[in-house]
């Protein structure tokens, strides 16, 4: 049912998957929208669909957010259009393959994407929301950004790091009006598998979640105010516990004297 009008969303990786899951189901919500992903008949099959279906306006920008070029004209656009209001981080790409039978190009090309590229616009965004009073940051992160050792561990270390960048995000700009939400899906049924090399078929389907529920969950989790959004995750509380053990590591992180189980003595530090 679509609501009030909510200003534009910004949603990279829109051609397929969770993207386009995000896309048709923000504009419901109210929101018109600029859809980003690399293949550009996709992306206007699907702009068409959904405006159709919505009668919001939809806008395509074809783009590979792992080339500067084509990265820098979606930066200007989140700089420039005073009308957008949200931005869901969402482009990644996933490995299966450990390190010994890794490619190393293909995992820088994933870091490219999955941190550079989110960083990047995550920096061209925040001032005009900041100005604005304003706005919302969707991270699309992953369960192995706590659990590394599931997936290729490159891929684990980018989601980590999109976990940590959001945790820092919140810190500073919870106070300026700045909505951040990470999200953290588990298996997940789209292309992802296969590009990732492991079709998704391959999976135990009890693991395996439908693109449409995961965002379903998530956009609940946003909706109850949810910094992070754990879809499968059963009770809330184990998040929680988990959280409160680094809470509680924060205030013995940094001390003049190492721990005594080192045996250092202070005046040999
Ligand atoms: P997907 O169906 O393969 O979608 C990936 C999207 O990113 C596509 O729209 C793709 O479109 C776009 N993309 C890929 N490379 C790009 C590039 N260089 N520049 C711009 N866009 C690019 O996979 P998905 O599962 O929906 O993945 C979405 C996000 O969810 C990713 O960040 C992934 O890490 C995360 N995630 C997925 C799962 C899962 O199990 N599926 C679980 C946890 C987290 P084009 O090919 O048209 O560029």
């Amino acid at each position: 049912m679509s609501q009030g009008f909510k200003g534009f969303a910004l949603v990279t990786g829109a051609s397929s998957g969770i993207g386009a899951i995000y896309a048709e189901r923000l504009a419901r919500r109210g929101h018109d929208l600029i859809l980003v992903a690399r293949n550009a008949e996709r992306l206007r099959k699907l702009a068409d669909r959904i405006a159709a279906e919505t009668g919001r306006k939809v806008e395509v920008i074809a783009a590979d957010l792992g080339k500067r070029d084509d990265l820098a004209r979606v930066e200007a656009e989140l700089r420039g259009n005073r009308r957008i209001t949200t931005l869901v981080n969402n482009a990644g790409v996933g490995a299966t393959a450990p390190l010994l039978q890794s490619d190393i190009d293909k995992m820088s090309d994933m870091i490219a994407l999955n941190v550079n590229a989110l960083m990047r616009l995550t920096y061209a965004a925040v001032p005009g929301f900041v100005e604005r009073g304003g706005g919302t940051i969707i991270n699309i992160a992953s369960i192995v950004a706590v659990a590394p050792e599931r997936l290729n561990g490159v891929y684990g270390g980018s989601k980590a790091f999109v976990l940590a960048f959001s945790q820092s995000l919140k810190h500073e700009l919870s106070d300026k009006g700045v909505r951040v939400h990470v999200v953290l899906p588990g298996a997940t049924a789209t292309d992802f598998w296969e590009i990732a090399g492991k079709p998704v078929e391959h999976l135990p389907s009890e693991i395996v979640m439908t693109a449409a529920a995961m965002v379903d969950a998530a956009l609940a989790g946003l909706d109850l105010g949810e910094f992070v959004t754990v879809p499968s995750l059963p009770d809330v509380a184990d998040w929680n516990a988990f959280e409160a053990g680094r809470q509680a590591l924060l205030p013995n992180l940094s001390r003049t004297e190492p721990a005594a189980r080192y045996g250092v003595r202070p005046e040999a530090a």
